[in-house]
């Protein structure tokens, strides 16, 4: 027999902690789930949707075609579910909002990662721009077709709020309730807060790897970095003669570690000394409750910026990013000045655009289509509108 209630929460969960029956709501009102939580709804629904999947092909720093042991938008969100769970868990947060944020977070990204974006901001910057959290905030809310009730997901506010991480107070203006933070000041979450750490602790982490693979960045050099020469001296010592690839998985596994670690310790301590009692305390603290302490924040800023140096500058990924630009600015431009280019669906959805909102609307269209298409369909596009020998 199912059961009749909505799940209760984990017993777990703190006072501060999220509480899917204390949730905002559903922009569209809907019965309770009846085996899950509202938050696990939330997740369920994400990994169903089409733009989920198709973070598998699409670029966190190594275009898809590179290398497959390279990683992808996907297997960087579900790093980031693990990190952000740990922590979630450990701290008494909801560990299923923690999730459905996470692997959500991207869901907005362009194809080619921040090159792929970037580019998009530049052709849409008479059109109001192009924001990738924003964006995903779309996709959940707007963009994905596949429920007969509404557009989008239809996700709980505590999710929405966690996707978009940040926003221009020029686009805040138009969400509501889900603005506010960035209007007036405010926190989200402590799962959101929590989960946009994890997401640089990912990408620092996995782009070490990636930089090491690729031969990118010199093992020599990395140990600048003070956080990591620690590291490569801990593994010599405790793993002597161990081959270099070995050493380089300890490093980044204890590299993960001593953030997640240090960021619990710094963020319980804090939320001893402010002691909230409700979610809503979180949101209203003076400062952030979920960060590193300032000797990991600097250590983290160090990283950081040694990974813009050697490896997100470095000639071969800014080749890569130059090719993409320019693959991003072709599509744009051809499918902006002539719609009939689009598939018919799509010029059905940017028809209607431009006769509601004129160019801006018809801008929008056009991005929302590029915005969700893989690396390889984007190349595969742009042959096919800009190579006479490839058939359309
Ligand atoms: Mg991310």
């Amino acid at each position: 027999m199912a059961p009749t209630q909505t799940p209760g929460e984990p017993p777990w969960l703190a006072d501060y902690a999220a509480m899917a029956a204390a949730s905002r709501g559903r922009r569209y009102d809907e019965a309770p789930p009846s085996y899950r939580s509202e938050f696990q709804r939330d997740r369920d629904r994400i990994i169903h949707a089409s733009a989920f999947r198709r973070l598998e092909y699409k670029t966190q720093v190594f275009v898809n075609h590179e290398g497959d042991l390279f990683r992808t938008r996907l297997t960087h969100s579900l790093e980031v579910s693990q990190v952000a769970r740990t922590i979630a868990r450990q701290m008494g947060l909801n560990e299923e909002l923690t999730e459905a944020i996470a692997l959500a977070h991207d869901l907005g990204h362009t194809p080619f990662g921040h090159a792929g974006q970037d580019a998009l901001n530049r052709c849409l910057a008479e059109y109001g721009g192009f924001e990738h959290n924003l964006q995903s905030l779309r996709v959940v809310d707007h963009l994905e077709a596949r429920y007969a009730e509404f557009d989008g997901l239809n996700l709980t506010f505590e999710t929405r709020e966690g996707v978009l991480k940040r926003c221009s107070r020029r686009h805040a203006q138009q969400l509501g309730e889900l603005g506010t933070r960035f209007l007036e000041g405010g926190h989200p979450s402590l799962e959101a807060q929590l989960t946009n750490i994890a997401d640089e602790i990912a990408y620092n982490s996995h782009d070490v790897d990636d930089g090491l693979r690729a031969g990118f960045i010199d093992i020599d050099e990395l140990q600048e970095v003070e956080l990591i020469r620690e590291l490569f001296e801990r593994v010599a010592a405790s793993h002597p003669g161990l081959s270099q690839r070995r050493t380089i998985y300890q490093v980044v596994r204890h590299l993960i570690g001593e953030q997640v670690g240090d960021l619990i310790e710094a963020s319980q301590a804090r939320i001893a000394a402010h002691q909230p009692r409700h979610i809503d305390h979180v949101r209203t603290a003076d400062a952030a409750l979920m960060g590193f302490s300032e000797t990991m924040a600097s250590r983290h800023r160090e990283l950081k910026q040694f990974l813009l140096r050697h490896l997100y500058r470095h000639y071969r990924v800014h080749r890569m990013n130059r090719k993409s630009q320019r693959i991003i600015n072709d599509l744009f431009g051809a499918l902006f000045e002539d719609l009939q280019l689009l598939p018919p669906p799509q010029q059905h959805y940017a028809e209607s655009r431009a006769e509601a909102g004129g160019d801006r609307g018809r801008a929008r269209a056009v991005a929302d289509y590029i915005a969700g298409m893989t690396d390889r369909y984007a190349i595969a596009e742009h042959e096919r509108l800009f190579d006479p020998q490839t058939l359309t």
